[in-house]
């Protein structure tokens, strides 16, 4: 049993794992940058450490200063949240060569299904339907456009490496395509030093819907049902919520077997989420895993009524998953990602929050790290706070949360609340009939960019 995590992250996810060591009767350890000394996450754990300046590569993603903090505190496991260090599998390799424990999946898994080429091939092995495109990465021009002819445009352009919504490339027309190879190469070797590329048939109106999963060490795999994350601008989630609109009962028996089966094909320990694209004609296709828990975890703890990251550390420490009964969805939860930007161009807008006074009553959670006076550094990730609401049903929750964010107060700096508030408000949005493109057509609805 551990005694004593290390988080190895910042935020509103450190402080989400330092609830749940709490609750679990298991001490933390927090790190952080000179950036964040008045951060929440230290404020709230047993002990903290400084790991380095402000720059993420020289602090939260400084693998020797995160490893040697684990060490002088005696800390035994080390949760990594998600980004920074989450989906290194060096990292977790590195901490079980220093007799720690990691807890997420393990590193040859993590491995494999981080590259999204290998993942895919992975998937086809599983009997998982997948995109048409190609099985290995293309290194050849000729090849690449002869195969783009053959799965027919749109295709896009994937780096192998890519993540966060970066690295893509669609390509609309066949006079086009060697600009876009050529550039989609230089920019993920310059983004993560690796130029490898692969290409899939581009869906012009999908949703995207993932399945939570979770694996322990005796073979059983889950699978906690799904999240529609359509609402999504240039590929990063703004909005998401469980179960998704769009599938029925059956379609989701099929998914999920489906999300079952690729992660025992590949021995999935721990939490993690296959991502799927469902087509308009209900047929869906893997798009990849992530080896992690995620931002948009809570909306599945909410309809199923668990604590993920409780069951990420019990699994961790050698716990068999807890299945008997099942899980039974209940109601219905939508998330909606606060970041420090300006809505109407999304711009961030770091500094000081003058006025913080979030919202309460029923059915709603506020996981954040920002407080009245929190200086908001410039230096990372945009989010401040995730308002999660949940309720009967998906009306009564667009309700709920329409309420709460008209009173959720930060004043100081701007936010995407208002972008948020306007979404709720789309009879397409209400209706459920939302996709991947949603945003883009809700944007350009407004010529002024207002909310
Ligand atoms: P990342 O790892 O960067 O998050 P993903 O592969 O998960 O990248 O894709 C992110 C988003 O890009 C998806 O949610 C979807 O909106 C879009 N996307 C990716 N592949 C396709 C595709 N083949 N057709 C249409 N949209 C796609």
């Amino acid at each position: 049993m551990f005694k004593k995590i290390l988080i190895a992250n910042r935020g509103e996810i450190a402080l989400r794992v330092i609830h749940a060591c709490r609750e679990l009767g298991i001490a933390t350890v927090a790190v952080h940058s000179t950036a964040d000394s008045d951060s929440l996450h230290v404020t709230y754990a047993d002990e903290g450490i400084c790991i380095g300046p402000p720059q993420s590569t020289d602090s939260y993603l400084n693998l020797n200063a995160v490893i040697s903090a684990a060490e002088i505190t005696g800390a035994d496991a080390v949760h990594p949240g998600y980004g920074f260090l989450a989906e290194k599998a060096h990292f977790a390799e590195v901490l079980a060569e220093c007799g720690l424990s990691w807890i997420g999946p393990k590193p040859e898994t993590i491995r494999l299904m981080g590259d999204k080429a290998k993942a895919r091939q992975m998937a086809i092995k599983a009997g998982v339907p997948v995109l048409m495109g190609s099985e290995e990465p293309l290194d050849d021009l000729t090849e690449a456009l002869e195969l783009a002819s053959r799965v027919g445009y749109p295709v896009i352009l994937k780096a192998a490496a890519g993540g966060g919504g970066r690295g893509m490339r669609i390509v609309q027309h066949e006079e086009e395509f060697e600009h876009q190879y050529s550039t989609a190469a230089n920019e993920a070797t310059a983004a993560f030093g690796d130029g490898s590329i692969y290409l899939e048939k581009y869906l012009v109106e999908p949703r995207h819907i993932e399945f939570q999963i979770f694996g322990d060490r005796y073979g059983n795999v889950i699978h906690l049902g799904e999240r529609e994350c359509s609402i999504q601008r240039r590929h990063q989630k703004l909005l998401e919520e469980s179960p998704s609109p769009a599938l029925t009962p059956a379609l989701r028996a099929e998914m999920g077997a489906a999300a079952v089966q690729l992660a025992k094909a590949v021995g999935y320990e721990n939490a993690g989420t296959i991502e799927f694209l469902l087509d308009v004609d209900d047929s869906f296709y893997f798009m990849e895993m992530n080896t992690r828990i995620q931002v948009e975890h809570p909306v599945t703890e909410m309809v199923m009524g668990v604590d993920l990251v409780k069951m990420q550390i019990q699994v961790a420490q050698g716990e068999a998953l807890k299945i008997e009964g099942g899980f039974v969805p209940r109601g219905h939860a939508i998330e909606c990602r606060v970041n420090a930007e300006d809505p109407e161009n999304f711009r961030p807008s770091p500094g000081k929050i003058i006025t913080f006074h979030p919202p309460g009553g029923p059915g709603v959670r506020v996981d954040t790290h920002a407080y009245e006076h929190y200086v908001i550094p410039p230096f990372y990730d945009s989010m401040i706070a995730k308002l999660i609401v949940h309720d009967a049903d998906r009306d009564a929750a667009i309700a709920r949360m329409s309420r709460a964010l008209d009173h959720f107060v930060i004043e100081g700096v701007k936010t995407s609340i208002p972008l948020h508030r306007g979404i709720l408000q789309d009879p397409a949005f209400q209706a459920g009939q939302v996709s991947t493109r949603f945003m883009e057509r809700y944007l350009a609805k407004k010529p002024d960019g207002a909310n």
